[in-house]
């Protein structure tokens, strides 16, 4: 099976910075990638040219078997809605209108109609069912966090892109938003690519890649929290949290 996504010698520059330096890289099906580095390496940057949010300066970004570099904002998009889902670190949640509405805006937004049973079953597995007609404010940051992987799971997206998914979020809510995670790529078979500081959120992922100004330096098949940790000190210097 073709992987999800492939970075094909992908560079991002601002003007004399290059934030992303020809990348290349492919997310298999079915995986829960991490990726790691010190603040500035290019994570985030990564994770917006992987997901056809940001246009890479060269190189090319494949959807599947689609690149995506060459086609207009517009055509991006609707890729992008078919196939990519996304978790930001402050949940992005509209205030006004309820955890149901927000969960089911995006696909409104694309014309799409809802999938009940499918819905159904995410608000379930998150144990959000009480919390349907309730604000994001009434919640937990981890809760609302949760509604936010569930609208990020609604049109059944190939992959879910998370940039610091538990940033936010106390230990123990971090936890579970991490499990739920997990357990999406086990038992649904979904593609989860996450940027995270944290070694211990790292080790629950399948694949760690650890990037260094603007490079993928190291694929490390399930490392230890205690080996990343080891590995970030080196290349900052200074000893992670
Ligand atoms: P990370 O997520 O690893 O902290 P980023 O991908 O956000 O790193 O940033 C990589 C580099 O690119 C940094 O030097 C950052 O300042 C720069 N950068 C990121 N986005 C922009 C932008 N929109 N304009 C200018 N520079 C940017
Ligand atoms: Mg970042």
């Amino acid at each position: 099976m073709s992987p999800v996504v492939t970075l094909d010698r992908v560079t991002k520059s601002y003007g004399e910075l290059v934030a992303l330096d020809e990348v290349t890289l492919a997310f298999p099906r079915g995986r829960f990638v991490a990726v790691m580095g010190p603040s500035g390496s290019g994570k985030s940057t990564m994770l917006h040219c992987a997901a056809a949010l940001d246009p890479p300066t060269s190189g090319s970004v494949l959807i599947g078997e689609v690149d995506v570099s060459g086609l207009s904002e517009t055509r991006r998009t609707q890729l992008r809605r078919k196939h990519m889902g996304f978790v930001f670190q402050s949940y992005n949640l509209l205030p006004a209108i309820t955890v149901e509405d927000n969960i089911t805006l995006p696909l409104r937004l694309a014309g799409v109609r809802p999938d009940r049973d499918w819905l159904g079953e995410l608000v379930d597995r998150v144990g959000l069912r009480g919390r349907l007609r309730h604000r994001p404010a009434e919640l937990s940051g981890g809760q609302q966090q949760r509604v936010a992987i569930v609208r990020a799971l609604a049109a059944r997206p190939d992959v879910v892109f998370a940039d610091e998914p538990t940033g936010a979020l106390d230990l123990r809510s971090a936890g579970q938003v991490l499990d739920l995670l997990r357990e999406l790529v086990d038992e649904l078979g979904q593609t989860v690519v996450m940027v995270t500081h944290d070694p211990a959120a790292a080790a629950r992922a399948h694949d760690t890649l650890v990037m260094a100004d603007g490079k993928v330096i190291e694929v490390l098949d399930a490392p230890t929290p205690e080996d990343l940790a080891v590995r970030l000190t080196r290349l900052t210097g200074e000893p992670v949290a």
